[in-house]
């Protein structure tokens, strides 16, 4: 194929991605939107088997091959709580990819134009933190790495690490021949592990609870590398794709920092949420116990209840028997909403995914500012696995933490039903004195069998 036939084929294959990511603002259009998306980036790989340049047949078809097998076997077998913990693992390998790419170009003999070898550096910068980030916020979420590092002077390091790697990149532009035999190699090799250590300090100290947002810069840094990358290998396809990527990562990091009321630089320089569920103050009062079966008559005899699902019900894998539940109490003549908090769960969309794979119409699901107001009217919420996002401290009380983070009302409905296992924190791993409540009721138990409980108890009324 043409050189300019082909750019004109990525063009197209991009304006479809672009297309697909648009419908995917909707939960009604987003399945299209994954076709389209998907559409487009077959589009873009085919096509790169006719480029005029292509010899490596063999090898790209087998890391295709290879890329598309491990893929299809990890997201089919991926918990939906998990599904941060595979964004940033396949973030990374695309930070890593682009500073691959970097690393061979200035392994080729020969003077780069200028603008060639700075855009290469410095996406191969970026890449590297975005690798060596994303794989230190894998393990945290895995599990792996426990503990959130914090020592002080920790933004000084961070900051001369990052220096001494930027001194280092410059040293490799200016100095560039492809031989690497002599202090070029050495003065490379060190920019690529600086750069690796800039990741993994910056990562170490951010708290699991700020991870999501850290993934999703690291998506956008990600973006930019390869956009870089795309721009030193002339190739429109990689250019188009890491700016989409780069701006739809932005766009997400602030969404979801504001949605928390945090700023990106308190996310990534205060340490916050590194001390989850170590810091509970004493609440005065007791949480009143409730038994599935009187909440669910408490639930029949209403005119309305609004359910406000949380992470424990993305953990418990609870949507299913949630959504025969509300069948149920309408069947009884309650009016049912699903009130969705823009960051309950662990990534942005969780519970709308969740309740939409169950079967939920999107026309019962509410957002935040949607159905704030209804609370006061609702002669109950239930509250299933959700914390942080109804935790009044993040209106009411300065001192918190989430101070100013936007909460569901949920206090102000005249019961609130929380289903949780005991005491545990949310993810900011701060008490909640709603559960204290004059009219709370805790209902015990592992989210799934206590609204199964609450489906038996309400076929018995
Ligand atoms: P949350 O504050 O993390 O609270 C979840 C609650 O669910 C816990 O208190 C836990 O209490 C309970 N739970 C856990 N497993 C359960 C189970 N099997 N059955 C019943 N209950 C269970 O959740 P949230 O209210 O959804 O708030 C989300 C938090 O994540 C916010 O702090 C938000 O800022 C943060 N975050 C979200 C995103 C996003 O994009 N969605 C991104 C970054 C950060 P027990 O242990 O007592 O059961």
């Amino acid at each position: 194929m043409r050189a300019d036939l082909l750019q004109v084929v990525y063009i197209a294959a991009a304006v479809l991605f672009i297309l697909g990511l648009k419908s995917m603002s909707s939960p009604r259009t987003a399945r299209r939107g994954i076709i389209w998306a998907g559409a487009g980036m077959l589009v873009a790989t085919a096509v790169t088997f006719a480029a005029p340049d292509m010899t490596n047949y063999l090898l790209m078809a087998l890391a295709i091959a290879i890329g598309a097998a491990v893929a299809y076997v990890a997201a089919r077998r991926v918990a939906m709580t998990d599904m941060p913990q595979m964004v940033a693992i396949y973030n990374g390998m695309g930070g890593g990819a682009a500073a691959l790419i970097a690393a061979v170009e200035f392994m080729h003999p020969g003077v780069m134009p200028d603008s060639f070898a700075i855009l290469g550096i410095l996406g191969a910068l970026i890449g590297s933190v975005s690798f060596s980030g994303s794989m230190i916020a894998f393990a945290k979420l895995q599990g792996l790495i426990k503990k959130s590092f914090l020592f002080p002077g920790q933004n000084v390091l961070d900051l001369l690490v990052l220096a001494a790697a930027v001194v280092l990149g410059v040293f490799a532009v200016l100095q560039h021949t492809g031989n690497l035999g002599g202090p070029e190699g050495l003065v490379l090799g060190l920019f690529f592990g600086l750069a690796l250590l800039y990741g993994v300090l910056m990562t170490l100290p951010i708290g699991g609870a700020d991870m999501p947002v850290v993934i999703s810069l690291y998506n956008a840094l990600t973006g930019l590398a390869v956009g870089f990358e795309g721009y030193v290998l002339g190739n429109a396809a990689l250019i188009i794709a890491g700016v989409v990527v780069g701006s739809a990562g932005t766009l997400l990091t602030q969404l979801m920092a504001r949605a928390m009321n945090r700023s990106i630089s308190n996310v990534l320089f205060a340490g916050f949420g590194a001390h989850g569920g170590q810091e509970l103050a004493a609440m005065e009062g007791a949480m009143k116990e409730m038994a599935p079966d009187d909440a669910a008559i408490s639930m029949v005899f209403g005119q309305k209840v609004i359910i406000v699902p949380g992470y424990g019900m993305a953990v418990a894998q609870a949507q299913h028997k949630v959504w025969e539940l509300a069948r149920l109490l309408e069947s009884k003549g309650v009016q049912v909403k699903f009130a969705i908090h823009p960051v309950a769960g662990r990534m942005p969309g969780h519970m709308n995914v969740l309740l939409a794979e169950a079967g939920v119409p999107y026309d019962k699901i509410y957002d935040l500012e949607e159905i704030n107001g209804e609370f006061p009217t609702a002669d109950a919420a239930l509250v299933i696995g959700a914390n942080d996002v109804v935790n009044p401290a993040a209106r009411d009380d300065p001192g918190s933490p989430i101070f100013g983070m936007p909460i569901l009302d949920v206090d102000k409905a005249q019961t609130v039903l929380i289903i949780k296992r005991g005491r545990g924190a949310g993810f900011a791993g701060i008490e909640n004195k709603l559960f204290y409540g004059d009219n709370a009721r805790m209902v015990y138990g592992d989210a799934q069998d206590v609204v199964g409980k609450l489906i038996a108890g309400a076929k018995k009324v």
